[in-house]
């Protein structure tokens, strides 16, 4: 199989190509065509290491409207340090793609500069629930226009404590956005998530 069958553009292909990424992982195979058409609510079962992020990274990236300066797609990840890693890989998958803004918030930073860079046009937000949600009190984030919202690492999110905050974000997105739920386990509070939020239509992938 190749990206490109898989629904790839040829710029974002070109992009992958120079990271060394040239065929598609077993994750990534069995995800993207799903993912690329968006319509859906998804729950993957995958550890870190598969291929994950560019499995729900170049879906989002294939959906972004460039035109539209609205956030369009959310991000959550349990650290600062995973946050960095997903940014960073969407930002090196679009070298040769349209100009898609991937900003990355997280605890520890401080809050008055990543205010001031969600000020600018942003179109995908990778975030820590908990900073996301001290911005969103802050008026600093509109998440009405989110069409796609990826809960990477749900299980450890959950573990850390994220509970409150993940139903708060989920809350004050549009309830016609689709969930893509990525976990290592299937823990209770990730089923409750599941029950609670997602479509019992949610593709599975293990
Ligand atoms: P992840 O599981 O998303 O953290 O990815 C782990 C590493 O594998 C990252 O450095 C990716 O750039 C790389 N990677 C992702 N997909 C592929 C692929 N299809 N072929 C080779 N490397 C890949």
């Amino acid at each position: 199989t190749t990206f490109s069958e898989l629904g790839i553009s040829h710029a974002l292909i070109k992009g992958l190509k120079e990271l060394g990424i040239i065929t598609p992982s077993e994750i990534q195979v069995a995800t993207i065509p799903t993912l690329v058409s968006m319509q859906t609510d998804f729950i993957g079962q995958a550890q870190t290491g598969t291929g994950k992020t560019a499995a729900f990274g170049l879906p989002i990236l294939s959906n972004i409207d460039a035109q539209d300066q609205h956030v369009q797609a959310l991000i959550l990840s349990p650290t600062r340090e995973l946050c960095q890693q997903i940014a960073k890989q969407l930002f090196k998958f679009t070298k040769y793609s349209d100009k898609v803004f991937v900003e990355a918030v997280f605890g520890g930073a401080k809050i008055d500069e990543q205010i001031s860079r969600l000020r600018r046009p942003t179109q995908v937000i990778v975030a820590t629930p908990g900073r996301l949600v001290d911005l969103l009190e802050k008026g600093a984030v509109n998440l009405k226009h989110v069409k796609t919202v990826v809960l990477d690492e749900a299980d450890e999110m959950l573990s850390m404590g994220f509970k409150k905050e993940l139903n708060k974000i989920l809350d004050e997105t549009a309830g016609d956005r689709n969930i893509w739920l990525f976990s290592a386990t299937m823990s209770a509070p990730v089923k409750q998530i599941i029950n609670t939020y997602l479509s019992q239509n949610a593709k599975k992938v293990e």
